[in-house]
């Protein structure tokens, strides 16, 4: 099974991406992540990135899809993918479709995150990731038992740099007028399901395993 997981930031992509692997033992492909990775380990392709992220803005199509094709070329894709953070522009949903026609690549279900402004806002900004594994955490909703210290791998937990008031704006704005027109394209192929993404995480997982276990 090939999924597309969509929503604002901070809507919960990071925490159910990782459930969701977990289950049904598939790839998971994580734009945002594979930037990070390389924005850590000073590549060329991280500092093109870097500029970008920093101010919340999309990193440019062209780079972003070289990426995913590079990426989905060395993809061992036996049980599937979740692509996670992509395509989030109508040029990437299209670039996305020309590299998977004909491929067992297609997207099958599209899981679509919905939730309201001001509970995004205030899930982002109190958000904290590990340095180590990427473990997420938030300051009030699931914290960590030593403060600034990962449960898991003992890492160190830091703040996204995009995970401010003022990154938030630009990358709202940018989830409205650059992604929303991609779930429009996706609900006319009949592919979206939306999960009311504001419940507990227990809820919303149970709802995403609904989702995905229903026939398209
Ligand atoms: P995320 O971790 O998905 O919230 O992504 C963090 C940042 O990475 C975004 O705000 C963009 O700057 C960049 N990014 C991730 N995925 C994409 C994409 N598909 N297209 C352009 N920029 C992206």
């Amino acid at each position: 099974m090939n999924i597309l997981i969509m929503g604002g930031p901070g809507a919960g992509k990071g925490t159910m991406s990782e459930k969701i692997v977990e289950e049904y033992k598939i790839n998971h492909i994580s734009t945002g992540d594979i930037f990070r990775s390389e924005i850590g380990k000073q590549t060329e392709l991280g500092m093109k990135a870097k500029g970008y992220m920093d101010q919340g803005l999309l990193v440019p199509d062209e780079v972003t899809n070289a990426m995913v094709k590079s990426y989905l070329e060395m993809l061992d894709n036996k049980n599937g993918f979740l692509l996670d953070g992509y395509p989030r522009t109508i040029d990437q949903a299209k670039a996305f479709d020309e590299m998977s026609k004909g491929t067992s690549l297609v997207i099958d279900k599209v899981l679509a995150l919905d939730i309201s402004l001001d509970e995004l806002t205030a899930r982002v900004t109190g958000r904290r990731l590990c340095r180590g594994c990427s473990e997420i955490y938030h300051v009030t909703n699931k914290p960590s038992q030593k403060e600034g210290i990962c449960d898991k791998c003992g890492g160190e937990l830091y703040q996204r740099k995009d995970d401010t008031v003022e990154s938030l704006k630009v990358r709202l704005e940018e989830y409205r007028t650059s992604t929303m027109p991609v779930l429009e394209y996706y609900r006319k192929q009949g592919l979206v399901s939306v999960i009311d993404a504001s419940q507990s995480i227990e809820d919303v997982w149970n709802d995403t395993r609904k989702a995905l276990e229903a026939e398209v």
